[in-house]
């Protein structure tokens, strides 16, 4: 589904690799977890999948297909994102918040409010109470729910989730990731998680690469993972 081949980045053209000849094959509805210390390259691979940034060498493909060679609007539209700072426009309610992809989709109002209403329902959010809702009304865990619903909205084969869980208590980041693994065991999409935390990359993660030194160091399912502290 998606493969990277001898992947390298640095930001600057005389500046230092922050990844060196990275390779990393995902499969169709796996969750693949990114972990490794601050400032790896974690978030760097995980962008250069949707080419918001764009690798230095090396080739990715999804389905087979060469991103360099996809227009980046559709490339985009096949892939949700997910962040920490999950980023709700602050004037749009939640509702509009998670029709911006259908909308530039094109779909007909009806189908757009249905499935705001289904989303809502998916990740725990009482339609009827917080379609018409602002952002800044929202909790940081409710914010991430709508983030999440945001992403699937226009129903994506692929999701790159950046510490989406990273910024809410201990206890809401429990049942929002429970949540998502029964969103995920129905919908099976692809997914790259980030996380610093390697209870939630155990939970949460069907295999774990581990960054360490510009590249993927170990990867596995999370039973054989060895962490080194
Ligand atoms: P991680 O997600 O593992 O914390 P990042 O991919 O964010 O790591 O960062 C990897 C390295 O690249 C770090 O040294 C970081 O400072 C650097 N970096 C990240 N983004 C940029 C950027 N836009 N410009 C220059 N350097 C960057
Ligand atoms: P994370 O580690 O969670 O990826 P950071 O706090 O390292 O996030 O980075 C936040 C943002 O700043 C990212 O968009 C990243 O690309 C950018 N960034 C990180 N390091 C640098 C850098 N050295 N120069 C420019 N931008 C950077």
């Amino acid at each position: 589904m998606i493969k990277l081949e001898n992947i390298c980045k640095r930001y600057d053209e005389n500046g230092d690799y922050v990844i060196k000849d990275l390779n990393l094959s995902i499969e169709k509805g796996e969750i693949c977890i990114f972990i490794g210390p601050s400032g790896c390259g974690k978030s760097t691979t995980l962008k250069m999948i949707n080419r918001m940034v764009e690798s230095t060498s090396g080739e990715i493909y999804i389905d087979g297909e060469n991103i360099k060679d996809k227009d980046e609007d559709k490339l985009r539209m096949k892939i949700g994102y997910v962040i920490q700072q999950v980023g709700l426009l602050p004037h749009k309610t939640v509702a509009e918040n998670i029709a911006i992809v259908p909308k530039l989709f094109g779909w007909d109002k009806a189908k757009i409010a249905s499935r705001v209403e289904e989303l809502l329902e998916m990740v725990g959010l009482d339609p009827r109470e917080y379609r018409d809702k602002y952002p800044k009304h929202l909790s940081g865990g409710q914010m991430q729910r709508v983030g999440v619903a945001r992403a699937l909205a226009a129903d994506p084969p692929i999701m790159l989730m950046d510490e989406p869980f990273g910024a809410v208590d201990p206890i809401v980041r429990k049942s929002i990731q429970d949540e998502f693994l029964k969103i995920q065991k129905k919908i099976k999409k692809t997914v790259c998680f980030v996380t610093h935390d390697i209870n939630e990359a155990i939970k949460m993660g069907d295999r774990i690469a581990v960054f360490n030194d510009k590249n993927i160091v170990q990867i596995d399912k999370p039973r054989n993972i060895i962490l080194n502290p």
